[in-house]
């Protein structure tokens, strides 16, 4: 971050900004024409509760024609901010509906759940439950199988507003995980009052989990808090062995993460979930 004046006006005329905004807006535009040419997937990534595969979690995947595979993490906050995650999040929850429906015809598949990510704009939308309740009645998926995941910025404003909206979904049966917990600024108020299911301990805490005794503590409190608060917890980011044990010491018995699988096309997790 600049510090004076003087580089600020120095960043202004700086030519790789200048780019960076160009690429924005080419991204954006680009954006805007991805849903109605069908440019986006779904990738799902394994979930393991007490040694079995308990369902997957589904991350949006954009294959632009040019740049190739764009992460989300680069598009996602630009869709949040043009107000295109609304479309775009209407079809991800659609299109999970829709796969649970599928594996709910095969004995093998019909036990796996699918988390869902919702963003604050999303979510914070007047009709949020009733469009959630549309498609799940449209696509006849159980909506036991379906986990919404929120991330603590929904906590932030209009607390009772998402009380309100967390009750009536886990009314018809959907349950809710929240993502990257230790991240941002939770209330240990508020989230007493929080319907949640579950709570996910961020990937940033595990990634250090064996080096890092400020990590471990933090990780460890998270596995207390959430069995204080009687709800599950389940790690983000496992990568090694090492790692799986020292949750597993902890109490955390459900984990996602590399060590087990990546995010997959849905017919290589589905090969996957049927050879495990
Ligand atoms: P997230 O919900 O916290 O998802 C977990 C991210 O961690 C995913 O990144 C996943 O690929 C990555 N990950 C999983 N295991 C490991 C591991 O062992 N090591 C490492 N280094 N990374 C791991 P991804 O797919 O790039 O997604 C990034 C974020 O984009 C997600 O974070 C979520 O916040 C957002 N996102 C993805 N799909 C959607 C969506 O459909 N809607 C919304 N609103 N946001 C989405
Ligand atoms: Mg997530
Ligand atoms: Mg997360
Ligand atoms: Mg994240």
């Amino acid at each position: 971050r600049a510090k004076t004046a003087g580089r600020n006006m120095l960043r202004f005329f700086d030519p790789g900004m200048e780019a960076d905004v160009v690429n924005r807006v080419a991204l954006e535009s680009d954006l805007h024409e991805a849903l109605a040419k069908q440019q986006f997937q779904l990738h799902y990534q394994a979930q393991m509760s007490g040694g079995v595969l308990s369902g997957s979690e589904a991350l949006v995947r954009w294959l632009h024609p040019q740049r190739g595979l764009v992460p989300p993490d680069e598009f996602i906050p630009l869709a949040e901010e043009t107000g295109l995650i609304l479309q775009l999040g209407a079809w991800v929850l659609e299109t999970a509906c829709a796969q649970l429906v599928q594996w709910a015809a095969n004995p093998e598949l019909s036990h796996l759940s699918i988390a869902v990510n919702v963003s604050a704009r999303q979510f914070r939308k007047p009709d949020f439950v009733s469009q959630v309740g549309e498609i799940l009645s449209r696509t006849d998926a159980n909506p036991k199988r379906l986990k919404l995941e929120l991330t603590e910025s929904l906590l932030v404003e209009d607390v009772d507003d998402v009380i309100e909206k967390m009750h009536e979904l886990k009314n018809i049966g959907v349950g809710f995980a929240l993502d990257d917990f230790g991240t941002g600024y939770s209330s240990l108020y508020y989230l007493k009052h929080l319907p949640f299911d579950q709570m996910k301990i961020d990937r940033s805490f595990v990634r250090d989990i064996l080096d890092d005794t400020n990590d471990a503590t933090i990780a460890r409190t998270i596995v207390t808090l959430a069995q204080s608060l009687g709800l599950g917890v389940i790690a983000e980011g496992v990568e090694s062995l090492e790692q799986l044990e020292f949750l597993a010491e902890l109490h955390c018995h459900a984990y996602q993460g590399y060590y087990f699988s990546r995010p997959l096309p849905i017919d290589e997790f589905e090969e996957y979930a049927l050879g495990y």
